[in-house]
């Protein structure tokens, strides 16, 4: 029942997320250089969310008998200038997960499949909230990072994130 070209992206979508854990812990590793472990943490637990995301579409493909096949991951390509350098490029690749699963989706609904469809709401809705949380915190370090004093309180709210598992469970 499955259509080639829905399993292709819903293949592909795994090495993007993997990617996504992977330059969010590039970018956690930066701000450990920089001395801002709360930032450090904010995009280390991002980076297992990525991890978890990776996971479910596997499962999801696996569930429904489609061969995984993993591709070598990217190695991330960021010139840092400032602390708003993996703010900014995190915003992006957010943009760019969104349009790709959107393109899954799309895919998904010229061949009425529906199951896949079901299964991309979750992640639909999960990408307006990394937007989201992507958009607030380029406002807070524009309100707030340029002072010593706020940018410290800033790193330690970054620091009190914690991860837990994804509500979808398949
Ligand atoms: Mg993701």
């Amino acid at each position: 029942m499955f259509d080639v070209k829905v399993c292709e992206l819903l293949n592909s979508q795994i090495n993007k997320e993997f990617y996504s854990a992977y330059l969010y812990l590039d970018f956690s590793n930066y701000f450990t250089d920089q001395g801002l472990n709360g930032f450090a943490n904010w995009y280390k637990v991002q980076a297992q969310e990525e991890r978890d995301h990776a996971l479910l579409f596997m499962q999801y493909m696996q569930n429904n008998n489609l061969k995984v096949s993993l591709d070598a991951i990217g190695k991330p390509e960021i010139s840092y200038i400032d602390s708003m350098t993996p703010l900014k490029a995190g915003l992006e690749h957010e943009e760019f997960v969104t349009a790709s699963i959107h393109t899954i989706y799309d895919s998904a609904y010229q061949v009425k499949d529906f199951r896949t469809m079901q299964f991309l709401d979750w992640f639909i809705k999960e990408q307006g909230e990394e937007e989201t949380n992507a958009n607030d915190l380029i406002r807070k370090m524009e309100l707030f990072g340029t002072d010593a004093k706020g940018l410290y309180l800033l790193d330690q709210e970054l620091g009190q994130r914690i991860y837990t598992a994804p509500s979808l469970v398949l």
